[in-house]
């Protein structure tokens, strides 16, 4: 028979590598599965200035990088695989990677979630340098700054009442006429005179330069869909507000979700409908969004896994 997992964790972002710090020194030797985007969101950011203990700040990937040695120095078992079926019905779980079945007592899920994007080639080249898909992130690097926000719903709304802290002038372009965002958000964002609205355009192009090996955003090319027109309008900074997609595609039909395809976890925990089944980071909270309040929702869950675990015996 093969061999039975204390724990599996599926995600390596800031939830799923602090859930294997812990989990490791709780002795329960975590196997880790990387998944698609090993180290998660913050490997697609430059600098990451709001992480407790980096008083400098720290690149994204390093800060990654450093989690998962961390992890791995109490035993964390970290495989750069991908999940692509999961058991849950049934004891032990059984999780299946391409070409392997596992079988494990307990599973920690730290998907996370993907922001949303155009898919505009110019979007990814700049991603990082001029372009974000988190405000919070990267706000305080577009101070003075022009900024335009992409999006018509809540995301777009909070992100750009946010971004007026730092930028000189922000502008709101959705490509349509009507809004999604609730009443009081959009007021919000209606009354605050460093923004403004262009509707029914849409970004066609992020335009940017390359100065001595460093590449920033110099410009968007936006399209009025109703007319046709094109127009360059020159911006520093251009944030995607379009939403998130928690990825959760693996779980449907098998763990309870929310309308908006979030794990729903019980209150002040990290268990989801299922015992022995636990959830953390961004895959279960569309509210918070941080590495640091992922990373203590990581630790929540080794800590319910280790408990479940003791008294399952
Ligand atoms: P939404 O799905 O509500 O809105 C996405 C917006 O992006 C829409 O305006 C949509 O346009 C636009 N969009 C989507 N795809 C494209 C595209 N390819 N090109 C151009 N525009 C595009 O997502 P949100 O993230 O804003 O909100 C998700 C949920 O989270 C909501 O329930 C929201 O209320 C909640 N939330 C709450 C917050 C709060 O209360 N503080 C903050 C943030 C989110 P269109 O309208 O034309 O489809």
């Amino acid at each position: 028979m093969s061999e039975v997992h204390n724990v599996i964790i599926i995600g390596s972002g800031p939830a799923g590598l602090t859930a294997a710090l812990y989990a490791a020194r709780a002795n329960l030797s975590p196997l880790v599965f990387e998944g698609l985007q090993p180290g998660g969101q913050l490997t697609i950011t430059t600098e990451v200035e709001n992480y407790p203990g980096f008083e400098h700040g720290i690149l994204g990937p390093e800060l990654m990088d450093i989690m998962r040695k961390q992890a791995q120095r109490f035993g964390a078992r970290c495989e750069f695989k991908i999940v692509e079926k999961v058991e849950l019905s049934s004891r032990p779980f059984k999780i299946y990677t391409s070409s392997e079945e596992y079988q494990t007592k307990s599973v920690i899920i730290a998907t996370g979630a993907s922001a949303k994007l155009l898919g505009l080639p110019s979007e990814s080249e700049y991603m990082g340098f001029g372009v974000s898909a988190c405000a919070t992130c990267d706000g305080f690097f577009f101070k003075d700054q022009r900024i335009i926000v992409i999006g018509g719903g809540d995301t777009a709304m909070e992100e750009a009442n946010y971004l007026t802290k730092f930028g000189k002038e922000v502008t709101i372009v959705h490509r349509r006429d009507e809004f999604r965002a609730s009443k009081i958000m959009l007021e919000r964002a209606r009354k605050n005179p460093k923004i403004k609205f262009i509707t029914n355009t849409v970004l066609e192009e992020v335009i940017g330069v390359n100065d001595n090996g460093k590449k920033k955003v110099t410009a968007a090319r936006l399209k009025n869909v109703k007319t046709g027109e094109t127009w360059i309008h020159e911006v520093e900074g251009i944030f995607l507000g379009i939403g998130h997609k928690p990825n959760t595609d693996l779980f449907k039909g098998q763990l309870n979700l929310d309308a908006n395809g979030y794990i729903i976890t019980e209150n002040k925990s990290t268990k989801t409908n299922i015992e022995g089944v636990f959830a953390c980071g961004d895959v279960q909270d569309h509210v918070y969004r941080q590495a640091v309040t992922a990373a203590g929702s990581g630790c929540m869950a080794a800590i319910d896994a280790e408990r479940y675990l003791e008294s399952s015996h």
